[in-house]
């Protein structure tokens, strides 16, 4: 029911305006987004790095509705990836992108504009040594961005890909997309959905999390396992133990500020694991989806607000 009430407020302006006044340096935020600028986040990459761990950035934004905005969403991910190269981080650092943050959702060529923006990424992620995954948001854009990817993937095969395992259309979807060279990242989703489409129950969700992992783990592709929970985490490892995959042929996900102690013990066992690191001044949407899975956080929110 919170977590319900939670995501209904990711999309109010209203609440979303006194919010955003916060400093991005404030505890709750500063916890899970990595600062407002790329060298911040450039800075974020270096630190996880140098312990090991690989890194996916996302420039935060999602949901635009003018074409200046997406084609800025675009250009800041050239900057990302030039400062990332710069840095000499693109060996282990790649870009994550939301779809509807460069254009998917404008009226009218909304889609071929996302295509566009998200190709030119793919190019200046190839040039510089790296890749991109598309995000995958909620599930009215589900069948568009796995078009999107199909499209980019003609040019750009490493193209991964987002399944959210609350879908009840994903097992489906992790079956198409489980093909050599398809990295696929496997996440139990984090918007409101209906029940005539997903899972609504944790319990289903878990359950279907593990079917879809089995399909990926079985089949040719690159799975990349992204979730903080324990039991599930576990489950992977016996099921790619049990498809004779070897650290390597698969990685650990999760999300910056989340379980950093297990990342550094997943990766001291050899495993690869790759931290997501937000950054942005758009914050707001990403923060409240995190708050709607660990409402323990809501108090320390709460603090921030009061003492800003
Ligand atoms: P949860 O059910 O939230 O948590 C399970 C268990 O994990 C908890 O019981 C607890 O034991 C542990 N845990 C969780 N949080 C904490 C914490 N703060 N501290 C300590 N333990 C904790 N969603 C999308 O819809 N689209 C995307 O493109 C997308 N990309 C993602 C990329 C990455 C790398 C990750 C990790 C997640 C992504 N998500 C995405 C979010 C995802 O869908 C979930 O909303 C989010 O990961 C929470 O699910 P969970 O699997 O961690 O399980």
């Amino acid at each position: 029911m919170l977590r319900r009430i939670l995501l209904g407020m990711s999309r109010s302006h209203q609440i979303k305006k006194a919010v955003s006044s916060l400093p991005v340096s404030s505890g709750i935020v500063a916890r899970f987004v990595a600062g407002e600028t790329a060298p911040e986040a450039v800075l974020a990459t270096e630190k996880l790095v140098s312990n090991g761990l690989n890194v996916t950035l996302d420039h935060l934004g999602e949901d635009v509705t003018d074409l200046a905005a997406a084609t800025a969403t675009a250009d800041a991910y050239l900057e990302l990836l030039k400062q990332l190269s710069d840095a000499g981080l693109t060996k282990n650092a790649e870009v994550s992108v939301k779809p509807s943050a460069v254009g998917q959702a404008l009226p009218g060529d909304g889609e071929k504009i996302a295509l566009e923006h998200a190709r030119t990424i793919c190019l200046a992620a190839r040039n510089a040594g790296t890749t991109v995954t598309l995000d995958m948001e909620d599930h009215t854009t589900t069948d568009s961005t796995l078009g999107i990817l199909r499209e980019l993937r003609q040019d750009f095969p490493e193209t991964g890909a987002v399944l959210q395992a609350y879908l009840r259309r994903t097992e489906s979807d992790c079956v198409d997309l489980a093909y050599a060279g398809s990295r696929v990242r496997l996440c139990k989703g984090a918007y409101k959905e209906p029940e005539s489409v997903a899972f609504q129950d944790k319990r289903a969700v878990d359950k279907a999390y593990v079917r879809a992992m089995k399909v990926l783990m079985n089949g040719a592709g690159y799975p990349m396992i992204a979730s903080h929970d324990p039991r599930l985490i576990a489950i992977a490892a016996s099921l790619a133990d049990r498809a004779g995959r070897r650290p390597g042929s698969y990685e650990y996900q999760m999300l910056f500020g989340i379980r950093p102690e297990e990342q550094l013990r997943l990766a001291s066992h050899g495993h690869t694991v790759r931290v997501y690191i937000p950054y942005g001044e758009d914050w707001y949407g990403y923060l409240v989806r995190r708050l709607a899975e660990r409402p323990a956080n809501l108090q320390f929110f709460a603090r921030s607000l009061i003492s800003k």
